[in-house]
């Protein structure tokens, strides 16, 4: 792959052409098949950022998470990178990366990627004073936009109004892959707009709100079972060593903690009112008909210890999955569900909780912290997480950490 960044009038442009072994169908980290649709894609920073420097290895790593399912066995980038970026590029993914000639970088502050869910309104109540960086998505100049029921606008404008630092990178990346749907070619895409201010901003670390389940037990798409090793986002996996060797390391202060725990803390906060998981909804609130609804829902219920409340039954379509046996993705969150929501037998979820008959003593674990997700935190910013995570939720004892360690087996 041969990748190009260029920059007008605060817009950075990202063109690749295939090397003749790659190939237009690939994976990502994750275990999804994707087919690429189109070789260019733009980042568009706010404007008072002017033309800032980018350090090299910010621009390939960027460019790597959009390209990465399609390269097969080198990336050719337009400036020469770190030696140790190109090392962690050949250890991670088996791949030739150069020109090789610069200096490592390096910066020193955290800032979160702020999606407006409950798990990074989570991350933020962890650290109050760090800027958050909100990717919103926009359409494609060569792309029809099908995917308009997805109100990208209503979760910038909610970012907004959280009186936080902000800055809000719209891209139209994820439309240079067809298949299955628009969407981040791998989920570090995200984190492209981070990346190329990293330099203005001085960012020494990015905060993620990946949480327990997808840091730990296999998460949705990629494998169920307990994943230490997750290429994605341990810290000594193929994309945390890049996101390192380019000086942005990976911090997920909420690896330990289930979605019970983040819901939890996220209610709580006073970003409250501005939380939204829901894609869809307008400015008047979720859809409250999704797929993502229904399951946060249930976390929420179980959290409140209240029935469920959705016009949703069993027979519909969304509902459908959970008429199944398991296994379910995020299937530790719907055991927590069915054993702490009051009449589950009365919800969609009355078979799943048949089949998976928890109760409140075999899910107590998560409501705890895994204490090696703190221990996977650069040191910069582990004190703070280990505090927070200490008084405000606990830690796992030794039976609940076993818990997580056998998950899946
Ligand atoms: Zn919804």
């Amino acid at each position: 792959m041969r990748v190009e960044w260029t920059f007008d009038d605060g817009v950075w442009r990202l063109a690749f052409l295939l090397h003749p072994e790659d190939e237009t169908v690939g994976l990502c980290a994750d275990g999804q098949r994707l087919e690429l649709r189109t070789n260019s894609c733009r980042v568009k920073l706010p404007k008072e950022a002017g033309k800032p420097y980018v350090h090299p290895d910010l621009l390939a790593v960027a460019a790597w998470t959009v390209v990465a399912p399609w390269t097969r066995r080198r990336v050719t980038f337009d400036r020469p990178i770190s030696a140790d970026l190109a090392e962690a590029l050949r250890t991670g993914w088996g791949v030739d990366a150069g020109p090789v000639g610069e200096d490592r970088r390096e910066g020193a502050r955290l800032a979160i990627s702020y999606s407006g869910g409950a798990d990074s309104a989570a991350v933020a109540d962890i650290f109050p004073d760090a800027p958050f960086v909100h990717f919103q998505r926009v359409s494609h100049p060569r792309v029809p936009n099908r995917w308009t029921h997805y109100r990208s606008d209503v979760l910038a404008r909610l970012a907004r109004r959280t009186g936080r630092e902000l800055t809000i990178v719209q891209s139209d990346l994820e439309f240079v892959l067809s298949f299955p749907r628009p969407g981040f070619p791998e989920h570090h895409a995200v984190a492209a707009g981070a990346l190329l201010l990293a330099d203005e901003l001085d960012l020494g670390g990015l905060a993620l709100g990946y949480e327990l389940g997808s840091r730990w037990l296999g998460g949705d798409r990629y494998v169920h079972r307990y994943s230490p090793e997750n290429p994605m986002w341990a810290a000594d996996g193929a994309w945390g060593r890049l996101f390192a060797a380019a000086g942005l390391p990976i911090v997920l202060p909420v690896g330990g903690v289930s979605e019970a725990v983040t819901m939890r803390i996220a209610l709580a906060s006073d970003l409250r009112e501005q939380v939204r998981w829901c894609l869809r909804g307008s400015g008047d609130g979720p859809c409250g008909e999704c797929d993502k609804c229904l399951y946060k829902e249930l976390i929420q219920a179980a959290v409140e210890r209240r029935p469920l409340r959705t016009t949703i039954t069993a027979g519909r379509g969304i509902a459908r999955k959970w008429q199944q046996p398991p296994p379910y993705g995020g299937q530790e969150m719907i055991e927590y569900g069915c054993a702490h929501v009051p009449g589950i037998e009365t919800t969609p979820f009355a078979k799943a909780a048949e089949y998976l008959q928890a109760t409140v003593e075999s899910t107590r674990w998560l409501e705890h912290c895994y204490p090696p997700a703190i221990e996977e935190i650069p040191e910069r910013w582990r004190k703070r997480v280990d505090t927070y995570m200490v008084d405000s939720v606990g830690l796992m004892d030794g039976d609940e950490a076993h818990r997580v360690e056998t998950w899946g087996t």
